[in-house]
């Protein structure tokens, strides 16, 4: 395989939408795979009590894994909490177990509780042989959860789904990236959109892929992601489609996007997260 640029400093990246089944996780595990089978260093933090990024690596979830709860609440560090993934030596990722669903209720009386994930992220980047990509699988909401994650990333990542209701909600979500910059986190951007779940024979996937070119121009990603039933079927048997079905019209169109960020990255402004 080749090997794909690498950025100059770590790229941490927030693949947030509140709406659920948009593809986040599809997205996350799908680029980080595909960037992982290039050479790229990856660590994956699953932040979706679900688990489902950790499902489609096929990591350990179950109750009772060393997990990012213990990271947000216990103060575990995230070197700790790693597992590799099998397929891919490069590629780790840090598990989501269920006990995650009640962390947004018991980060609330915590202190500093939105800068949990970026003070471990932080930690992290300062060992040696830090990583090139962090990616972030937020839950489908604007809790503490995804909080943590835009307080901790430099780059939030919106995958949009080519539907009706596309658009919708994005303002809120954009509302508060916005909110989370001016108080939290000057460093964040939205640098990348991707459109996912495409169906070329609709007319309206085509009308809604140029409304989101329209609106957020050069920062949506040129190759658009398929609507693929391979996709779909990948994290059943604990795989991402790269694995699973490398030549599905699905994975050919996550390794263009992943290998688009990738040279994206090589441009891009050196710079660790929030520092
Ligand atoms: P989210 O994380 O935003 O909730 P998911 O990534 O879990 O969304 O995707 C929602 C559902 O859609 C999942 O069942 C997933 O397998 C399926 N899916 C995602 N992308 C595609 C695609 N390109 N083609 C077909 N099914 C897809
Ligand atoms: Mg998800």
């Amino acid at each position: 395989q080749e090997q794909w640029p690498r950025p100059a400093a770590t790229r941490v990246v927030t693949v947030a939408n509140q709406k659920g089944g948009v593809g986040k996780t599809t997205t996350t595990v799908n680029i980080a795979a595909a960037m992982a089978l290039h050479g790229l260093r990856i660590v994956v933090i699953d932040l979706d009590p679900q688990g489902n990024a950790s499902t489609a690596l096929g990591i350990a979830h179950g109750v009772g894994t060393p997990s990012v709860y213990d990271l947000l609440l216990n103060g575990r560090p995230l070197h700790e909490l790693c597992s590799i993934a099998e397929f891919a030596p490069t590629l780790q990722c840090v598990p989501a177990t269920l006990d995650l669903a009640g962390a947004d209720i018991e980060l609330t009386s915590q202190v500093a509780r939105e800068h949990r994930l970026q003070r471990a992220v932080q930690d992290y980047l300062r060992r040696p042989e830090p990583p090139d990509y962090i990616f972030i699988d937020c839950p489908p909401s604007l809790g503490l959860l995804t909080l943590n994650a835009l307080v901790a990333a430099r780059e939030v990542l919106i995958p949009i789904q080519c539907e009706y209701y596309a658009l919708e909600g994005l303002a809120q979500l954009l509302n508060t990236v916005d909110l989370v910059k001016s108080h939290l986190n000057p460093e964040l951007t939205v640098t990348t959109v991707l459109l996912t779940m495409y169906d070329s024979r609709t007319r309206l996937a085509d009308q809604v892929a140029s409304e989101v070119r329209a609106h957020f121009g050069e920062l949506v990603l040129e190759p658009v992601i398929p609507r693929n039933v391979r996709v779909s079927e990948a994290p059943g048997f604990g795989q991402t489609v790269m694995t699973y079905d490398a030549g599905s019209r699905g994975a050919i169109g996550y390794l263009q996007a992943a290998r688009e960020m990738a040279e994206r990255g090589r441009t891009m402004q050196a710079g660790g997260s929030g520092e």
